[in-house]
């Protein structure tokens, strides 16, 4: 029996389809993750204690035990498994690659120096004076963390008032003991870059040796322009017309091969203008969430189920999604917090089910959690899928059965989003 080892930073639903697509195909699972002291953990002894911020001495625990195939489960177990993957031998991504995806600063000079359109950036120390540095920015632009992911702590200035606001929210993110823990070189300073207008999309892809197939393109029909950026709405396919789709899978390319990622899966996102394809980032994992659920391939495969067997050299030969005429379109909604506060309840969940084309409702959100929104906080309360003849109609599915959802979320003082003087 082939055997798999998971590099998991949570034992939440994620890590959990993967268990399962492995169990589906007959593949033994090791699971390596440092969370192993989570009480719910349905793991118990079975996971292999590590610390990601000692990544060699994990990767050195995580050889001893012989695999067939590496995957890593979200951002920061990449590096883990990059390493672990080098002492056993199996392709994978190098660990310079998957740390330049980590770092945002690292993969904008990686991008400009390979000739790809790169906004105009700088990184600053997360201790600085902003008011000192607002003068070097040009507006609109972006303020983000270099190492964190779902959109946590990236906020738009259109001017020095805004840019100092955003710039002393960011550093209280950073300084929060959860960040701290980590001790990341990368969680120490800022990147600001200019505002790229357009519209985004998402790239789905698996890399076999240094060669990128395109998985997927996801629109986000949403208009993302800030001052925070919630991702909502991921329909697949594209509507764009082929020769954008086309611009952005070679703009993928190049960005993958500027960053040297290898062997696994990538996931990039991009902004489409009239200059042309501007990649915002690569990550060298899966889509995360539950989002992978929208996609189908060929012979009823999951991208859990892709991904496991290409980690073990066993990738079917044909990888098209698979498509039905009644199912043309597939897509997703992550729930954004509405407020913030203590989760309660949902309800109406029946009659978001009952729109056309709703296939599944998944909350994630446990009665008595934190939910915190964005740009503090960093997870959805749920999912909705839904599938249909058209992107169009997936949309509107997905918007119908959103708004038939009632959370309730109770008022707590500790939860009161962290603002600015200046923001209030
Ligand atoms: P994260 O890793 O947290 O997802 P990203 O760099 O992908 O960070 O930024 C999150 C979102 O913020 C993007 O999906 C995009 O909508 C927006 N964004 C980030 N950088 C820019 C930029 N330079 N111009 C316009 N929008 C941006
Ligand atoms: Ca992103």
């Amino acid at each position: 029996m082939p055997r798999i080892l998971l590099v998991a930073a949570t034992t939440g639903y994620q890590t959990r389809s993967f268990a399962a697509a492995a169990a589906r195909r007959d593949i033994d699972v090791v699971l390596a993750t440092d969370r192993c002291h989570v009480l719910e953990d349905p793991w118990g002894d079975r996971a292999i204690p590590v610390r990601f911020e000692e990544p060699e001495m994990a990767a050195e625990i995580l050889s001893a035990t012989p695999v067939d195939g590496i995957v890593a489960v979200a951002d920061r177990p990449t590096l883990v498994a990059a390493l672990t993957a080098e002492k056993l031998s199996l392709p994978f991504h190098p660990p310079a690659a998957v740390t330049a995806c980590r770092d945002k600063h690292r993969m904008r000079e990686l991008f400009g120096a390979s000739g790809l359109p790169t906004p105009g950036h700088f990184r600053v120390a997360v201790d600085a004076d902003p008011r000192k540095i607002a003068g070097h920015a040009r507006f609109p632009c972006v303020l983000k963390p270099l190492g964190l992911s779902a959109s946590r702590g990236v906020i738009r200035a259109d001017n020095a008032a805004e840019f100092v606001a955003a710039f002393e929210r960011i550093r209280r993110i950073l300084e929060q003991p959860e960040i701290q823990q980590f001790h990341e070189e990368v969680n120490r300073a800022i990147q600001v870059e200019e505002y790229i207008e357009g519209r985004e999309f998402a790239l789905e892809g698996l890399m076999t040796r240094g060669e990128m197939e395109v998985l997927a393109i996801f629109d986000k029909p949403d208009p993302l322009q800030g001052p925070f950026f919630e991702e909502t709405i991921y329909v697949t396919p594209s509507r764009e017309p082929d020769a954008v789709q086309r611009a952005m899978i070679e703009t993928t390319r190049r960005a993958v091969r500027a960053l040297e990622l290898w062997h696994g899966p990538v996931h990039a996102e991009m902004r489409v203008n009239a200059d042309g394809v501007y990649m915002l980032e690569v990550a060298a994992r899966p889509i995360g969430g539950l989002c992978a659920r929208a996609l189908r391939f060929e012979g009823g495969l999951t991208l859990e189920e892709l991904v496991i067997l290409h980690a073990i050299g066993e990738m079917p030969k044909s990888i098209a999604l698979s498509i039905e005429q009644s199912r043309a379109a597939s897509g997703v909604m992550m729930i954004p917090v509405p407020d913030a506060g203590i989760y309660e309840s949902v309800s109406g969940i029946s009659e978001a089910r009952d729109i056309d084309g709703i296939e599944d409702i998944v909350i994630t959100a446990k009665t008595g959690q934190k939910l915190v929104p964005l740009p503090e906080g960093a997870s959805y309360v749920g999912f909705i899928f839904a599938g249909g003849a058209s992107p169009a109609a997936v949309e509107r599915s997905l918007r119908l059965a959103h708004a038939r959802l009632r959370f309730e979320i109770l008022a707590s003082l500790d939860v009161l989003p962290v603002k600015s003087p200046d923001m209030l």
